[in-house]
């Protein structure tokens, strides 16, 4: 693990210094931005032309230090440093000088060691070009969070901790992903259908959601993945609507990772589109290879291909109760939000956006919470079946 993401960094540092070649002219930083959420910080810098930058990451004392080439140190970047909250989880100060000659570097005192992710979005609606710098918790910091929260938990006897699920709303924000005739957006059905799922989630004794996104908002596939395994999440289900040039295509299905690859032409398809989010999202390919590769080197996926697979031939069956099924078993794909390596992980494509007569059914209210119910009964049939699967249990047998 340690060693992926040793070599996954230094294919950050490659990308980082194939993007700064090139020369512009100066250009302004329109907007600088910075604010803290629930898992990590994010900081925003906003512009007509594209940013170029190199990111690095140095240790004692921990900082990161960002280069941003061709860019006029004006008003918005020198306000950057009183931006930076107190209570900032991981940024202690930021200081912002000229480096050399068509170079300002942006220096990032941090308060512990840090898992950044950068990547760059075209502009869209009143957004112009932005580059963002997510810093996330480093994962060994993260994985000790994790084993101390455990040793916690673990002597008490009879008291499991409950069942964790990730529920993803695909899309979001700048992504809208499928549209339908009538002008429903994927993006608000799905997070529809996610926040009615955690609901019900919530209300079963031993069960608990979180939602990767609650609201209309972009995230990175990969921010997905990170956010579930901050939560230690037991299962991930990420919620979508699918689409198709023809508008008879209908019917639910329920994809599972595939490890060498689509286990057909339109699963294939699919795999591409959805991971195309990040694209239509604006991230540059460029940056976001990195993302790819680093969640390709993950080691323990085989076991929870399986989990996922049998997760989603319950989540399949129960959907078949409410809808047709597109497909009658579940497909497999190479989807970038089905790669967290040691959670077993589903995408439920619910109905089809683009057929009028499923359109109007995901914007029902009471569809989506049939739809929603149907989830969560594939959820417990599977836990029922495989009771050792919950990371509860392997948590109170250790
Ligand atoms: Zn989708």
């Amino acid at each position: 693990m340690l060693e992926a993401l040793k070599r996954w960094k230094l294919m950050v540092f490659a990308a980082a210094v194939f993007s700064a070649s090139g020369s512009h002219a100066a250009s302004r930083i329109d907007s600088a931005r910075i604010w803290p959420a629930d898992d990590y910080t994010r900081l925003t810098l906003e512009s007509k032309e594209p940013i170029q930058q190199k990111l690095l990451i140095i240790e004692n004392p921990d900082r990161l230090v960002l280069d941003l080439e061709d860019v006029e140190l004006d008003d918005a970047l020198k306000q950057l440093p009183s931006r930076v909250g107190q209570d900032d989880p991981y940024i202690k100060a930021i200081r912002i000088g000229r480096f050399k000659p068509g170079v300002i570097r942006i220096v990032l005192d941090l308060k512990t060691k840090v898992s950044p992710e950068i990547f760059s979005l075209k502009p869209v609606a009143e957004y112009g070009n932005r580059l963002v710098l997510d810093i996330y918790p480093k994962e060994d910091a993260l994985m000790h969070l994790v084993s101390k929260d455990k040793a916690g938990e673990a002597p008490k006897p009879g008291k499991a901790r409950p069942i964790v699920i990730a529920v993803d709303a695909g899309h979001g924000g700048e992504d809208p992903g499928a549209h339908g005739l009538h002008g429903s957006l994927e993006k608000n059905v799905t997070l529809a259908i996610a926040r009615r799922l955690k609901s019900l989630i919530d209300e079963e004794p031993n069960m608990h959601a979180m939602l990767t996104r609650d609201g209309d908002y972009f995230i990175p596939l990969h921010g997905r993945v990170v956010k579930a395994r901050t939560a230690k999440a037991d299962l991930f289900v990420s919620i979508h609507a699918d689409a198709s040039p023809s508008r008879d295509a209908r019917g639910s299905s329920v994809f599972a990772l595939s490890e060498r690859g689509a286990t057909s032409v339109a699963a294939r398809w699919l795999a591409r589109r959805e991971n195309e989010s990040d694209l239509i999202g604006g991230v540059d390919l460029s940056v976001k290879d990195p993302y790819l590769a680093k969640t390709l080197l993950d080691l323990s996926q085989t076991a929870s291909i399986s989990d996922s697979l049998r997760l989603g031939k319950d989540v399949l069956h129960e959907l078949g109760s409410l809808n047709p099924l597109h497909s009658g078993m579940v497909e497999q794909a190479g989807f970038a939000v089905l790669k967290a390596p040691d959670i077993p992980s589903i995408l439920v494509e619910t109905a089809f956006i683009s057929n009028p007569d499923e359109e109007r059914r995901l914007d029902d209210s009471a569809y989506q919470e049939k739809m929603a119910r149907a989830i969560l009964d594939g959820i417990k049939h599977y836990f029922s079946q495989n009771p050792a699967l919950a990371r509860s249990n392997l948590v109170m047998n250790q």
